[in-house]
């Protein structure tokens, strides 16, 4: 290897070229074959995909040798950071004992039940039982076809409908969408489906200016309530909400929020399911974000942090009061997908999970380095682009005012500068890597403050 410098223009030039040729020569395959998830094709085949090659801690590596700050975390999912090599023996030694059984047929594999009884220690109290799949939005298809099938054992079938929320995100499948609250994705599959229907959120920056917090927290908990009792809540099976909104705009509620669900949902019956799938392992500074909220769900789904993205994994951890009635008077459950509890994906998440417990990484994010990170994020606050700063454990949002589009030009300008950050709508998404030091948070606030200060003084378009 030639070390590169900028003394020997030569060796950086042929260097460059050979990046250059291998990005150009990627960027033409998947600009001709690959079909990629909420893209805009027409508009991004121009611009060329980014190839990222490589990632180490909290730095992603493309194919041109640009290195960023990932501020996402993959996608909210890579808890411990990249290049962890524990996983890596994990997921090998697990390939060369036995790289897949099922667990269908009154069998399972070492790593898939351990698992199961490692989340059962994890786990809120009464959390007991774990039904294993591969995404989030499996998770949540699974959780809403358990919801029918509570109600059907207990004589209650009408109870069918699941009420979420508008800005909600909880996965992409027919019932997942249906769930979502985000209304660009209903339309071009005429969802959501019967039986899915949207309440308010907690979103204050934008629905509650004017009004108290704690006093919109329960204003919009009460449309939770209207909407049960213009229902019929003989007709209602279920609540489902994210601790925190993730992708509609890391939307922290109001702390009278979640007690307020919680007391609409015991009263009229109807089961409250928990999305943790960004929430939980770490990201809201406990292990779930229904510690950090108070929320006492009956079922809780996850996936992202259960494995830090190393391998796909989720699972619906369901409490014993609905455990009790499925195993004892539900019958056999028609339900279950090929890679159900996978052994290897199933030992890369124990792995995972003793990374996080062994080195305190929950402990460490929640005393020192998120309430770093909010208080420097605090610093935009007076910046004349920046609307409101929020965020909760390691996770947050910088939601801009002004012109349409800043948020996107931000992002753009921060990627040259060296960290990648979301932009939604017209919030800057921050949740980045739990393991994420001190000083790297420092650089991650000083990088936003500067792209900032330049998108600031740039000419309006
Ligand atoms: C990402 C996400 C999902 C969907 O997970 P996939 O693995 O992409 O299917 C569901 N719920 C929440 C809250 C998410 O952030």
């Amino acid at each position: 290897m030639v070390e590169r410098s900028p003394d020997t223009p030569g060796v950086r030039e042929r260097d460059d070229t050979m990046d250059d040729r291998l990005t150009q020569s990627l960027q033409d395959l998947d600009r001709h074959h690959h079909l990629h998830p909420f893209t805009d094709a027409r508009v991004f085949n121009d611009a060329g995909v980014r190839v990222i090659t490589g990632a180490e801690g909290v730095y992603l590596t493309t194919s041109r040798g640009h290195r960023v700050l990932d501020g996402m975390a993959g996608l909210w999912c890579v808890n411990i950071g990249y290049g962890r090599p524990e996983l890596a023996r994990a997921a090998h030694d697990q390939l060369l004992s036995l790289p897949y059984y099922n667990t269908f047929f009154q069998t399972s594999t070492v790593p898939t039940t351990r698992l199961a009884g490692r989340l059962a220690e994890i786990a809120p109290e009464g959390f007991n039982h774990v039904f294993f799949a591969n995404s989030g939005s499996e998770a949540n298809d699974t959780a809403a076809k358990m919801v029918r099938w509570y109600w059907h054992t207990k004589g209650q079938p009408s109870r069918k409908t699941i009420i979420s929320r508008r800005h909600a995100y909880h996965g992409v499948t027919m019932a997942a969408a249906s769930m979502c609250g985000l209304e660009e994705m209903h339309p071009q599959f005429d969802l959501p489906l019967p039986g899915f229907i949207h309440a308010d959120c907690p979103y204050w920056y934008r629905y509650g200016r004017g009004m108290d917090p704690e006093d919109f927290g329960i204003a919009a908990a009460r449309s939770v309530e209207r909407l049960i009792t213009e229902n019929g809540p003989e007709n209602i099976g279920a609540f489902i909400g994210e601790p925190v909104m993730g992708a509609g705009g890391v939307i922290v509620p109001p702390e009278s929020y979640w007690p307020e669900i919680m007391r609409i949902c015991r009263r009229y019956d109807i089961l409250v399911i928990a999305d943790e799938v960004i929430c939980g392992f770490g990201r809201t500074g406990e292990w779930f974000g229904s510690n950090t909220f108070g929320i006492e769900p009956d079922i809780m789904t996850i996936a992202k942090g259960l494995s830090s993205g190393y391998q796909p994994i989720s699972g619906v951890l369901v409490h014993d009061r609905i455990a009790g009635v499925m195993v004892e008077e539900g019958g056999e459950f028609q339900h279950g997908f090929t890679w159900s509890g996978h052994p290897v994906a199933a030992a890369v998440a124990l792995e995972n999970i003793d990374i996080l417990q062994r080195e305190a990484i929950i402990e460490t994010c929640r005393n020192v380095t998120a309430p770093h990170m909010q208080q420097r994020l605090q610093d935009l606050v007076d910046r004349p682009l920046v609307g409101e700063v929020r965020g909760v454990g390691m996770m947050a949002a910088v939601e801009l005012r002004g012109k349409k589009g800043t948020a996107a030009m931000v992002r753009e300008e921060a990627w040259k500068r060296g960290l990648l950050v979301r932009a939604t709508g017209e919030s800057l998404i921050l949740s980045p890597p739990l393991i994420i030091t001190a000083d790297e948070v420092d650089m991650l606030a000083d990088t936003l403050l500067a792209t900032l200060d330049a998108v600031e003084s740039q000419p309006a378009a």
